[in-house]
């Protein structure tokens, strides 16, 4: 049985410019890039399957906090505020702007918390070597996941929430945002170390019969 390999098995398509490329397992080079437009095709560095993997649990630790924990404070003209993402959610919802609660449910709670638990689940078959015949449905939600996931669109309405609202009255950031900021670098790690080609390679090594 061979290895699964970061290399792409025979032919590969560029990601960037689709041109198809023939490759094969004597390309042991640190990194792979297309002819034509210069894409990065496969890099060769080791235990990121590890890293996916730990970026998966510790983002799947962090999300109750980072979704239940105040973002921003503020104290403005003798009132006193805070809001966590959840609480926005609701309050969105409640004042009748549903599809705008809707949306943002979907994009920066469903989608990173499934995203982040289809990555744990894949590397954890991987790592354990055993491959359910649901194995391919659950990198193929993963990859769609991640399309819907859009943690640092909300991250950056943070920013702007706190830009705006700084000269009006007394903002500060909360746990909630720390625990937000350490969620998005773990998904983002999970995405960057995750190698959907290896992934499947493993799966056609080891599928059941
Ligand atoms: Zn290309």
């Amino acid at each position: 049985m061979t290895e699964a390999s970061h290399i792409p098995q025979q032919l590969t398509a560029c990601p960037d410019c689709d041109l198809l490329l023939q490759t094969t397992q004597d390309h042991h080079r640190m990194e792979g890039r297309c002819p034509r437009c210069k894409a990065v095709l496969w890099h060769s560095a080791k235990h990121t399957d590890t890293i996916s993997f730990a970026a998966a649990i510790s983002g799947l630790i962090l999300f109750y906090p980072a979704i239940t924990l105040p973002i921003l404070k503020f104290s403005m003209v003798g009132q006193n505020g805070s809001n966590s993402l959840i609480g926005g959610i609701y309050r969105m919802w409640i004042e009748q702007e549903k599809m705008l609660a809707i949306l943002i449910l979907l994009c920066s709670l469903i989608a990173p918390l499934m995203h982040l638990l289809l990555t744990a689940v894949v590397c954890l078959s991987i790592r354990l070597n055993h491959f359910p015949p649901h194995f391919p449905q659950w990198l193929k939600y993963k990859c769609w996941m991640q399309s819907w996931s859009m943690l640092e669109v909300y991250a950056m309405g943070i920013i702007v929430a706190y830009v705006k609202m700084m000269h009006d009255g007394d903002v500060s950031v909360s746990g909630g945002t720390y625990c937000l900021c350490a969620l998005l670098l773990c998904v983002i790690l999970s995405s960057q170390y995750f190698y959907e080609e290896q992934a499947w390679q493993h799966w056609e090594q080891n599928k059941p019969a």
